[in-house]
């Protein structure tokens, strides 16, 4: 029986590029040696895209669509994409054409010389400003410095896993809080990288703010690493520290003029600052538990188009 490779796109204001996305992607799909279907996740998008999708559905039969009840965001919708498709092989992609179509075809040769994970990295990213490049750069720099495991640079939410890797992914690793790509480079199994120039998004503009994507870096650091909490104990070590040589000082300065007015406030306000700091930190923490706890759906289908089950 011929093979099945699911691709997942997920979906949100993209009325621009959806029509050039799909025929672009089918052009090169009709190529490729498996049978293929065409999952778009519409995350809840409020222009024509909903109607666009439901269009291109209609016409072919090879286009599935999931229309969530409201914005789950982009990972929710990738999630959603990989529950619901049925491939031997799933890519996931977004629909902007930043990742381009055209490296399908390598995608599908990895497949079959039996990798199960495959990482698309980017090595240029010709649409991010330098300083989205930048803090990009550092952001992987960190979350590496804090965490036991490894994420690859550059990775992007472009990535490609077989049907054994996407049954763990969606039975083991339903966290509310989470960064997919992160688990999807630490599953294990076998696999590998193929790199890819980032094109400029093709239409439209990013969904990303500057917003989002801090929430999605603290979100990411509190979730593979538990180095911030332990901030505490070398902040209290230091302070400890830091308290016998003032005792040490002023014991040995004993009769001479007491120290300033101005050191104290200064201490103050710097002990102060590392002790909030610190709890801020926790609180992160106890904020994601509290979502863990809370245990809503990760998202809501309101419909769906060519869909067989469900
Ligand atoms: N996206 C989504 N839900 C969101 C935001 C974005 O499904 O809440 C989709 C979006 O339609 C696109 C992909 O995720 O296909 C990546 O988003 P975008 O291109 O805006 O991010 P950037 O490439 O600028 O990081
Ligand atoms: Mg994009």
């Amino acid at each position: 029986m011929e093979r099945l490779l699911s691709v997942v796109v997920s979906v949100y204001n993209e009325e621009e590029v959806l029509e050039q996305f799909y025929r672009e992607a089918s052009q090169v799909l009709a190529g490729i040696p498996w049978d293929y279907e065409l999952l778009f996740v519409n995350d809840g998008s409020v222009d024509g895209s909903p109607q666009i999708l439901n269009r291109l559905a209609e016409r072919d039969g090879r286009v599935k669509v999931i229309h969530f009840s409201r914005n789950f965001g982009h990972e929710a919708a990738m999630i959603a994409g990989l529950d619901h498709s049925n491939g031997d092989g799933m890519v996931c992609m977004d629909a902007d054409l930043q990742h381009p179509p055209a490296c399908i075809p390598q995608i599908v040769e990895k497949f079959e010389e039996g990798y199960q994970v495959i990482n698309m990295v980017r090595t240029r990213n010709e649409s991010a400003g330098w300083l989205k490049n930048l803090t990009s750069a550092a952001f992987y720099k960190l979350i590496n410095v804090l965490s036991d495991v490894h994420f690859e640079d550059n990775a992007s939410d472009f990535f490609a896993v077989s049907r054994k890797v996407a049954e763990v992914l969606r039975t083991n690793y339903r966290e509310r809080v989470r960064f997919l790509r992160g688990y999807v480079q630490n599953v294990g199994f076998k696999r590998t990288t193929i790199e890819y120039e980032a094109r400029a998004r093709a239409a439209g503009h990013s969904k990303y703010s500057i917003r989002k994507l801090i929430r999605f870096s603290v979100n990411t650091i509190v979730c593979f690493s538990n180095l911030p909490l332990k901030l505490g104990i070398y902040a209290g070590l230091f302070a400890a520290l830091l308290g016998c040589v003032v005792l040490l000082y002023t014991l040995f300065t004993r009769g001479g003029a007491p120290s300033g007015y101005a050191t104290i406030v200064v201490l103050n306000c710097f002990m102060f600052a590392v002790l909030f700091l610190i709890v801020g930190i926790i609180g992160e923490y106890i904020a994601i538990l509290f979502t863990e706890l809370k245990d809503r759906p990760i998202y809501l289908i309101e419909d769906t188009k060519n869909m067989t089950e469900n």
